[in-house]
């Protein structure tokens, strides 16, 4: 088969783990820049172009799309999509992971575990919105953010009322969500690919931080989930769409509630924690489901 990973960089881990794997399966894998892809968009025709050149088809394609580039490289994903190509995630469902209130508006009407969490756009409702998600502490964090960056624990009514201010008046969205304390700075990380937890971690944030992502210095681990927790982080990936995931987890009193559902998880840190193959689950996906 001929494989396609969909990257910015052909030496990120992730990257590189995935055509090392698609060789190791007997096929041969090529990394094309998803910026540099530019698309005709003809009736009939759809074509993407690359480099100068009409790109090679593909059998299927792996694609990694970073937050800063959701709308193009969706564009891109779509295009192959109208060209017959198998994406191992659709861009329907990358556009809808990476917007956090989208995803949680999806989860939480399937009836799955979330910490309570509130949206508004005018500045009246702040205090009824901090009374709603049940006071501080709360945590405040962008819609789009990722690794960690835009997620702000506040501790008092007065500096929620001030951040989220801030926040509205910049023009930023921003979800005002409950603060899951007992989760002591950890949560469960698992990689869901084709309807299956292929590996766990848990992440623990380092002292003095609360957000246990490893860009944030977090430690991860391998774990041994419980069979909620496996059924639930399979739920989310099926909810959102995705047949590959990372699916967060975090362990409250009233049992896991899910905090985000990534479309291009990060492979570096859950391969070398867990010691599994995760890049190699992946292509063992894609050659299920090709015929
Ligand atoms: P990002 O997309 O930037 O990773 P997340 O929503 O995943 O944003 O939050 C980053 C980290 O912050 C999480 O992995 C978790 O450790 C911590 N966190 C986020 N939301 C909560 C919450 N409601 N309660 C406790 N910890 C949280
Ligand atoms: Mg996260």
């Amino acid at each position: 088969m001929k494989i396609a990973i969909l990257s910015r960089n052909h030496n990120l881990y992730s990257t590189k783990r995935l055509v090392e794997a698609a060789q190791a399966f007997g096929h041969t894998a090529e990394v094309i820049d998803t910026m540099r892809c530019y698309m005709n968009i003809t009736s009939s025709r759809p074509t993407i172009h690359y480099k100068g050149a009409k790109l090679d088809s593909y059998d299927a394609v792996i694609p990694r799309i970073g937050a800063s580039v959701t709308f193009y490289g969706a564009a891109v994903v779509r295009q192959l999509e109208m060209m017959n190509v198998f994406c191992v995630n659709d861009s329907v469902a990358i556009t809808r992971a990476r917007d956090k209130l989208r995803s949680l508006q999806l989860l939480s009407k399937k009836g799955i575990g979330l910490p309570t969490t509130g949206f508004a756009h005018s500045i009246d409702e702040i205090q009824d919105l901090i009374k709603m998600v049940g006071g501080p502490p709360l945590i405040i964090k962008f819609l789009e953010g990722t690794q960690g960056v835009g997620v702000v624990l506040v501790d008092t009514s007065k500096a929620a009322r001030s951040v989220i201010e801030a926040f509205l008046g910049l023009k930023v969205n921003i979800l005002v969500q409950e603060y899951i304390k007992e989760a002591s700075g950890a949560d469960i990380r698992c990689l869901v690919v084709g309807g299956k937890v292929v590996a766990a971690m848990m992440r623990q944030a380092k002292s003095e931080e609360f957000r246990s992502n490893l860009h944030r210095g977090g430690i991860a681990t391998s774990i041994e989930i419980t069979d909620e927790e496996r059924a639930m982080a399979i739920r989310a990936a099926h909810i959102i769409g995705l047949n590959v995931a990372g699916v967060d987890i975090v362990r409250s009193n009233r049992g896991p509630l899910i905090i985000e559902v990534n479309a291009s998880p990060g492979l570096e840190g859950i391969e070398k924690a867990t010691g599994k193959d995760v890049a190699g689950s992946i292509i063992n996906f894609i050659e299920q489901n090709i015929d």
